[in-house]
């Protein structure tokens, strides 16, 4: 279901853009992303741009474990929850191949961990790490500083394994913030809520019929990938909403999940208003 949002599919492995300006050499890291969302994947790909990285991305785990396979990365961004395959199948995965190797690429989840045993499960297939959704800048910072000066201190080649997880909490996330994230670059994030409201119809429908027809799992995948982008958004009310209709479908409750969504589209409107308005305010 990589063609959520009706649009054709992707190739398998994209490479980012290259660099403008050279970065400094041992701060600049080589980063793959595995992220399903779109909106989700060009925020994180522009924050880590922004920072002089090298960002390759994958839509699955599947995608992501072809790009492991086929090069070297200092770290590996790893969303939980994608099609074919997901983050913490896809990290025991290479955690398997990597027995042989005795490397050790680090890979930090980025999830909500709201479901009851995330961090558990995400430990426990050998991840280094998580940060949650959305993406705050100054946890992304952290997590990447944390990689930097272990790429510093090691040798690529050398079995190593970061110490301590990372701790990381979640945080409101109100106009300034947004805008703060992406640089105050309102026209991207303009770019970045076209693309949501344009798949948002679809979506609605998708998961007004997955609910009329008791599809549980469809109800969970849109809910999920309509969460996602509103989290990102800080549009909080219609992204607890959301993850109210996810969690509902996931515990099999439809009824609980159709009530939730009934709040969820309004909000939905609302919330779309609102960043629509961000978007077109003037720097004053
Ligand atoms: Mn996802």
């Amino acid at each position: 279901m990589l063609g959520a949002s009706g649009v054709s599919q992707p190739p398998a492995v994209v490479t980012g853009p290259k660099l403008s300006e050279t970065p400094e050499r041992d701060s600049a890291l080589k980063v793959l992303l595995a992220e399903d969302n779109e909106v989700n994947r060009k925020l994180a790909v522009r924050l880590l741009e922004k920072r002089g990285h090298h960002v390759d991305v994958a839509f699955n785990g599947r995608e992501a474990l072809i790009a492991l396979r086929n090069s070297h990365y200092d770290l590996v961004l790893m969303d939980v929850q994608m099609p074919e395959m997901g983050g913490i199948e896809a990290t025991a995965a290479l955690r398997a191949s990597e027995l042989e190797s005795g490397r050790h690429t680090p890979v930090v989840a980025m999830t909500a961990l709201v479901m009851k045993g995330d961090r558990e499960r995400c430990l426990a297939v050998g991840m280094d790490g998580y940060l949650s959704k959305p993406i705050h800048t100054q946890e992304l910072d952290n997590v990447l500083e944390k990689f930097i000066s272990i790429k510093r201190k090691i040798d690529p080649e050398q079995k190593a394994h970061p110490n301590a997880p990372i701790e990381v909490g979640t945080e409101t996330i109100d106009e300034n913030v947004l805008l703060f994230r992406l640089g105050g670059d309102r026209e991207f994030l303009a770019e970045l809520v076209t693309l949501f409201r344009e798949d948002c119809p679809s979506m609605m429908i998708r998961i007004r019929t997955a609910l009329r027809q008791h599809d549980a799992a469809e109800v969970i995948r849109v809910a999920h990938s309509l969460r996602g982008p509103l989290a990102n958004f800080s549009a909080s009310s219609a992204a607890a909403l959301a993850a109210k209709v996810e969690y509902a479908a996931a515990a099999g409750d439809l009824n609980t999940a159709n009530a939730a969504f009934s709040s969820f589209e309004p909000e939905l409107l609302r919330a779309i208003d609102a960043l629509s308005a961000i978007c077109e305010e003037r720097v004053p």
